[in-house]
């Protein structure tokens, strides 16, 4: 494509690069004002404008739109029977290949904006063993359709089974509409809560060895590398669903759930600060905060829309100086490790 100059900053498709071709937007997002004291109200508004709108609307939308459309009545679901298990399994495979692809087929293989805001100046790998067929599309694509989408679905039919049979509590949106609404809006917070716990576990060595490690094989990350992983991280990542045993919710809450753990990581891992439609910046990309987890492993856990990783020194905005405390807090433990041996 051609060069495009944006009105965001006038950056050009050639935008500045260090030595080893990666791109470095301003900063990390900050972490949320929610949690900040003294309280900054004017900043927890913007906060919470750009945290339901658009994305978490639209979610709630595919969820909302799932139950009422894409599936049998609850009362069809009270044995697992192989009709609605099957018709499930092949609706959540059709969208998550839809909404990847998407995001995959704009930024990646159509290049249609070459690479402004790309992070790296690297495309998918080919010829490299680690990955499937030496492809890390390829790898991808088979690690997030075989194990993603089958895991994610599996919770789903268990769940649905659950609520059918009237195991775990439900709610009913026209007796407690508030509730509902509260609680539909308060499910992203949850799966950033629960991620961040999640990934945390995953870089135990023996659960990132056993795991973790196949979705870290993805250094330079795409959307298909948002939900390639092992299944048994999977299971892990996909048990945000099992909140819905214990807190009263509606079957759309724990639908939203999974849908937002299994379809967003695509957009988390776009490589992309922004997505540029017809020359301009229209749509805000991946997490730069994850992006540096994937190129330095031991630094933002989760997202600052949760900031554990503010709380507890974790947190890297690809500035030199991030740079130079992540680097002496490695070496101090690698010190301390090699005093106790
Ligand atoms: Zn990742
Ligand atoms: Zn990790």
């Amino acid at each position: 494509m051609a060069s495009v100059r944006t009105e965001k900053d006038g950056l050009i498709d050639g935008m500045p690069r260090d030595e080893r071709g990666f791109w470095q937007p301003e900063g990390t997002k900050l972490p949320n004002p929610v949690f900040a004291w003294p309280p900054q109200p004017l900043e927890v508004l913007k906060w919470l404008y750009n945290y339901l709108f658009p994305w978490n609307f639209i979610y709630m939308a595919i969820a909302t739109l799932t139950w009422l459309y894409l599936q049998p009545d609850l009362s069809q679901m009270t044995t697992f029977r192989a009709d609605w298990i099957l018709l499930l399994f092949v609706r959540n495979q059709v969208m998550l290949i839809l909404i990847v692809s998407a995001w995959h087929l704009w930024l990646w293989a159509r290049k249609s904006q070459g690479f402004q805001f790309k992070y790296t100046s690297d495309w998918s790998a080919t010829g490299k063993r680690r990955f499937l067929w030496g492809n890390q599309l390829g790898d991808n694509i088979f690690w997030s359709c075989v194990s993603g989408g089958t895991i994610w679905t599996a919770y789903e039919v268990l769940m649905l089974w659950a609520y059918a049979n009237g195991i775990i509590p439900y709610v009913d949106p026209r007796q407690q509409p508030v509730y509902f609404v509260l609680m539909l809006c308060a499910i992203q917070l949850w799966r950033l809560f629960h991620f961040y716990w999640v990934h945390r576990l995953l870089h135990w060595p023996p659960l990132y060895k056993a795991g973790h490690y196949l979705h870290h094989k993805n250094i330079n990350v795409g959307p298909w590398s948002g939900l390639s992983m092992h299944p048994l991280e999977h299971i892990l990542y996909f048990s945000c669903a099992l909140i819905h045993w214990i807190v009263p919710s509606h079957p759309i809450h724990m639908i939203m759930n999974l849908q937002h753990a299994a379809l967003t990581p695509a957009q988390g891992h776009a490589g992309f600060e922004a997505v540029v439609v017809k020359g301009k910046v229209n749509l805000a990309g991946a997490s730069y905060f994850h992006q540096l987890h994937h190129r330095y492993f031991e630094c933002n856990y989760g997202e600052p829309d949760f900031p554990f990783d503010h709380w507890f020194g974790t947190s890297h905005d690809g500035s030199p100086e991030a740079h130079t405390t992540m680097r002496a807090k490695r070496l101090a433990r690698h010190n301390i490790q090699t005093e106790a041996a």
